[in-house]
């Protein structure tokens, strides 16, 4: 019996922006399979696009990344033994590995300029034909190439893309595709400025990084035969791909800001709670019913099988989204849930005015209505914002009944020790009998009294949080204003 080899598997983000939700489920499909594997998961910056790569970016994706609880083993933060990490910091290693290539005829410098390029494109374009490079310096003289290095002019370096090859592989996902080597124009390993071409960074980052799965969305499928014939060219076996469907929005045009939010931090700030993205995400590809059982990453992780993720589009819909963040909100331990708020609690400025037991007792009062976490300030408000009581309140022709039914019930709470939701009820029961109002006119207008809105939490909820003192001080000074 052969050992088999330990699963490797790499998340490679260029940090030319936030982590958009398409890219957090790559990530997690790679996640999710390394930990059911019991193998590695790589964190690896693609930032060869210096103009558009930033610091602030990588910082944000990795943010997002922990928050979701997706968590690498190796990556440039965390280190490894197969780095560096990030390419910026590979140059030498893919211009030693072209430069193989060129020895061994099978890429060759390529001095054609962005011009002329240009110009044989267009022509290409007139005639109908599909654009690529036509192969010019492939055939250049020894003694040409040498007096134009010589010269210095500026030069790339080009794959020899070998005639008539088929190039089939077995995806994870999509089952056998192929191509023909034909279809495929000479392409770029190192651009004139030294920099690597994205399919060559991969294969040669790939490769010497011993990934053995290279699951990404079905964007690269057309990039998949380009890395198999250097894989090939390089002598090596190409990993195993699955390429998954990308999402798309409810037009199904790809996901995108008409959309609506679509990066992680923005899900975050929105009030989205990371147990929702990774549930949603991993649901849109048919691994987790979305209207089944909710489930956390562990759970998702046993139920993980990547042949299982669904080859159509995934179609993103916000409002599933937010009626499976309610489902969470409803359902998480409150402590996670009072953890997950910490970050919304500092800028409402709820932490330093509140003990956690406090916080905890509102949390679980606003639970039930809340469909993101920012609906827990309006719920904060009630208990942290008594000023509602200098506004007037209650219109000119509601204020004999608000009289007599605050009275009433002020009266009333002196029969009770403490309005704990017990003590409440008994109160509410006898104040309706003795004002002779009852139902909805009687608790909006207690409600409106303590609170100052017309919604929120039950009063059954909400009172035994304000206390007896509390509500009396509160209906006190509603009834002076009347
Ligand atoms: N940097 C590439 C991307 O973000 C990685 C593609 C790959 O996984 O090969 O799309």
């Amino acid at each position: 019996m052969t050992a088999r080899k330990m699963v490797r598997v790499r998340f490679a983000p260029s940090p030319t922006g936030s982590l958009h939700i398409g890219n957090a489920r790559t990530a997690l499909f790679n996640y999710l399979y390394a930990q059911k594997a019991g193998g590695k998961f790589v964190l690896r910056l693609e930032d060869t696009d210096e103009a558009r790569s930033r610091r602030d970016f990588e910082i944000e994706i990795m943010e997002s990344l922990k928050w979701l609880g997706i968590r690498w083993d190796e990556g440039p933060d965390v280190g490894g033994d197969w780095g560096p990490y990030r390419q910026t910091q590979r140059v030498e290693l893919y211009r030693e590995l072209a430069s193989r290539l060129v020895s061994e005829d099978k890429a060759y410098p390529c001095f054609c300029t962005e011009e002329e390029l240009a110009v044989r494109r267009k022509e290409q374009m007139k005639k109908g034909l599909p654009p690529g490079y036509d192969g010019r310096c492939r055939h250049l003289s020894e003694q040409q190439r040498l007096r134009y290095l010589a010269e210095g002019r500026p030069y790339t370096i080009r794959f020899k893309v070998p005639a008539g090859e088929e190039v089939a592989f077995d995806d994870v996902i999509h089952g056998p595709i192929s191509f023909s080597s034909s279809a495929i124009s000479d392409f770029i390993l190192i651009r004139s400025n030294g920099m690597a071409s994205y399919n060559w960074a991969v294969v040669v980052d790939d490769s010497k990084m011993g990934v053995t799965h290279v699951i990404r969305g079905d964007d690269h499928i057309s990039n998949t035969p380009k890395q198999i014939l250097l894989y090939r060219a390089l002598g090596l076996v190409p990993p195993l791909y699955a390429h998954h469907p990308l999402i798309l929005g409810l037009d199904g045009k790809r996901l995108s800001k008409r959309h609506g939010a679509t990066a992680v931090s923005q899900f975050k700030r929105e009030g989205y709670l990371p147990e929702t993205l990774v549930f949603y995400l991993v649901g849109l590809g048919g691994i987790v019913a979305s209207d089944g059982p909710l489930k956390g990453m562990k759970e998702i992780v046993e139920d993980f099988d990547l042949s299982r993720v669904s080859k159509g589009a995934a179609v993103f819909d916000h409002k599933k989204l937010l009626w499976i963040n309610g489902r969470f909100i409803r359902e998480l331990p409150t402590e996670i849930l009072v953890h997950h708020l910490r970050p919304f609690l500092e800028m409402w400025r709820v932490s330093e005015r509140l003990e956690s037991a406090k916080i905890e007792e509102i949390v679980a009062c606003g639970r039930d209505n809340a469909q993101v976490l920012t609906d827990f300030k309006p719920v904060f408000d009630i208990f942290l914002d008594s000023e509602y009581t200098k506004r007037e309140i209650f219109g000119d022709e509601e204020k004999g009944k608000t009289r007599n039914i605050l009275e009433i019930f002020s009266e009333s709470c002196k029969q009770v020790k403490t309005l704990d939701e017990g003590g409440y009820v008994q109160v509410a029961k006898s104040a309706m009998k003795r004002s002779g109002f009852r139902g909805r006119p009687f608790f909006m207008t207690l409600r409106r009294a303590l609170t100052g809105v017309d919604h929120g939490p039950e009063l059954t909820k909400i009172i035994p949080i304000l206390g007896k003192e509390e509500v009396l001080a509160r209906l006190r000074r509603v009834l002076e204003k009347l």
